[in-house]
């Protein structure tokens, strides 16, 4: 086991942070002064090291470039009112990583290097959590293999790093979104669970077809009968229906399990729903839609936290909803941002000080 005195720490001798708006914030564009990386080489760990933020040099032979073996994850840090930094319930999104990991056959990170890695990053670059609204610091480790060699197998070197953007808020307008027949995002016995670069990647084309018919996103459906809904582009997806929050259930693994989709069930319960994870038909979705029941739908994530769903097309079928008049989903969205910036009580210990 590495101790956590082995992260070696090289800091810029100027701050950007002064070059840029931390009001008007593109997401993903803008990378604070540092950067964490490490290598996995011999089998262990190594060479841990948080750095000024810097471009790499690979090789064109680069492993991953070929096949693909590459993960990551996503995760916030907020400022409270007194300006005290805290992440996101992280310890979430490492065993998610950990899991990603050996789906793509690659080798776990300590708990040593993820954990104590980015909270010493965050803590030296804390000055880049925008204390405002709805606003965070995103957090993205990531791996990816790095032999330097395009033989067909497991790597047998890695690199683990650690990015940090300042972000601000993300998708704000009620989404338009298409359900897709045609291409799938993930199987049983696949890679859906995983939050590997490559479902991202297979996603786009799809994604693209939809939003060339003006929707925003697609809502995935199983590969086998184009039936049971999935997840809402790269969110995962509630719906309102009655007084039951019915989400797809995790038994195929050919959903991801987000760590916002887990947040918002347990605040959904402790609002009174009756919460139910299941295998959730499109015909379901419409009988009570048509009966008057289906009363919200959302996309939860990271990035955008509660996404409202306007409008859901199945084949020729419309459904539209007047997402001004929904209760339920804009509630759950303050709770969570509130419990984020220390405005709402963390009842459940998912805020970890920095
Ligand atoms: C990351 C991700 C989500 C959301 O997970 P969170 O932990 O809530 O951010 C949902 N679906 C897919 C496909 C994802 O990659």
């Amino acid at each position: 086991m590495l101790a956590a005195t082995a992260i070696t720490m090289n800091k810029v001798e100027q701050s950007k942070l002064k070059n840029i708006n931390l009001q008007n914030l593109p997401f993903g564009k803008f990378f604070t002064d540092h950067m964490l990386e490490a290598d996995y080489e011999d089998g262990e760990w190594k060479n841990v090291e948080i750095k000024p933020y810097q471009p790499l040099l690979l090789s064109p032979s680069l492993a991953a470039l070929h096949y693909g073996q590459a993960i990551f994850e996503g995760i916030k840090a907020y400022k409270n009112e007194e300006g005290e930094a805290f992440i996101f319930r992280p310890h979430d999104n490492y065993e998610r990583f950990n899991i990603s990991a050996e789906r793509m056959a690659m080798p776990k990170v300590p708990e040593e290097i993820f954990m104590e890695g980015m909270r010493q990053l965050v803590e030296l670059d804390s000055a880049w959590i925008p204390q405002l609204p709805d606003h965070s610091l995103y957090i993205r480790p990531f791996m990816f293999s790095s032999d330097e060699m395009i033989g067909v197998r497991p790597s047998q070197n890695y690199k683990f790093l650690i990015l940090l953007s300042p972000t601000g808020p993300y998708y704000n307008a009620p989404m338009r979104i298409y359900v897709e027949e045609q291409y799938v995002r993930a199987v049983p016995g696949g890679v859906g669970y995983a939050k590997a670069a490559g479902n991202y990647g297979a996603a786009m084309y799809a994604t693209a077809q939809a939003k060339q018919k003006g929707y925003d996103q697609v809502l995935w459906t199983d590969a086998f009968e184009h039936k049971y809904v999935q997840e809402a582009g790269t969110m995962n997806v509630i719906f309102i229906i009655g007084n039951k929050a019915i989400t797809p259930d995790l038994g195929a693994g050919t959903i991801l399990a987000g760590v916002t989709r887990n947040s918002a069930l347990t605040l959904l319960k402790e609002a009174g729903f009756t919460v139910e994870e299941r295998p959730l038909s499109i015909d379901e979705i419409i009988d009570a839609y048509k009966a008057g029941h289906l009363f919200e739908v959302f996309g939860t994530g990271t990035a955008a936290t509660i996404s409202l769903i306007k409008e859901l097309r199945y084949k020729d079928f419309v459904m539209t909803f007047d997402t001004d008049k929904w209760r339920t989903a804009p509630t759950i969205k303050s709770w969570l941002n509130d419990i984020r910036e220390g405005k709402r009580e963390d009842k459940y210990g998912w805020m970890v000080k920095v």
